[in-house]
């Protein structure tokens, strides 16, 4: 878990990588389950072309399907589910079901002051899609993709007026979750404002713990 532009992608990837377990983000597999016209998929499909929200037993259906794959055989990592206190009472009783467990949350924390200089920095290739950012990974020609020469843009949802917003509404969502796996025992936070590799470092120390 973590607050737009915490970085969640980065590690996600990293932890994936190195436990050899998918990464399971709720974003593609909803494109997977569609493209595969799972009867899920068809439903999810519907939601998504008319702008709304996939209901949460869809969204739950979807990851069922997920988990029961033989790559989640031995273990699994999500990224961007649950979001809201029910969609995590949810899958606490999916996971029951299947005799799976959670081990360990990981919250990446950041303050929405540095959340803000690192959201509206953000630059996309309007070609390819390649993200940029104008501190921290600038292009190597102002506004020109390195990989395919498009054309970079700042998305409407990167200007400082909806970031604000959509960090209000992350908080507010978030809280309790984090609450909710406090209560269990799950969570475990590290700070998000140190670079890439320390982040890894923190979030690589408590997954060996907990192999041991
Ligand atoms: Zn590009």
């Amino acid at each position: 878990m973590g607050p737009p532009g915490a970085g969640k992608g980065t590690q996600a990837e990293r932890i994936a990588g190195d436990c050899k377990i998918p990464h399971i983000a709720t974003g593609d597999i909803f494109r997977a389950a569609i493209k595969a016209g799972t009867e899920l998929g068809r439903q999810a499909k519907s939601y998504l072309d008319t702008g709304s929200l996939v209901p949460d037993a869809v969204t739950i259906g979807i990851v069922r399907e997920r988990l029961q794959e033989p790559d989640c055989a031995t273990g699994f990592l999500l990224d961007g589910f649950p979001r809201t206190i029910p969609q995590a009472e949810a899958l606490e009783q999916l996971l029951g079901e299947l005799g799976m467990k959670l081990d360990l949350v990981l919250n990446i924390k950041v303050a929405p002051a540095v959340l803000l200089e690192r959201l509206t920095g953000r630059r996309v290739c309007r070609q390819c899609g390649t993200t940029y950012h104008m501190v921290f990974n600038r292009p190597k020609q102002e506004g020109v993709c390195d990989c395919c020469g498009g054309e970079l843009y700042q998305r409407s949802d990167d200007t400082a007026e909806t970031v604000s917003d959509r960090l209000r509404v992350y908080a507010d969502q978030t809280v309790p979750l984090l609450d909710f796996y406090q209560q269990r025992g799950l969570l475990q936070e590290v700070d998000g404002e140190l670079g890439i590799d320390e982040v890894w470092a923190s979030m690589s120390g408590l997954l060996r713990s907990l192999s041991r």
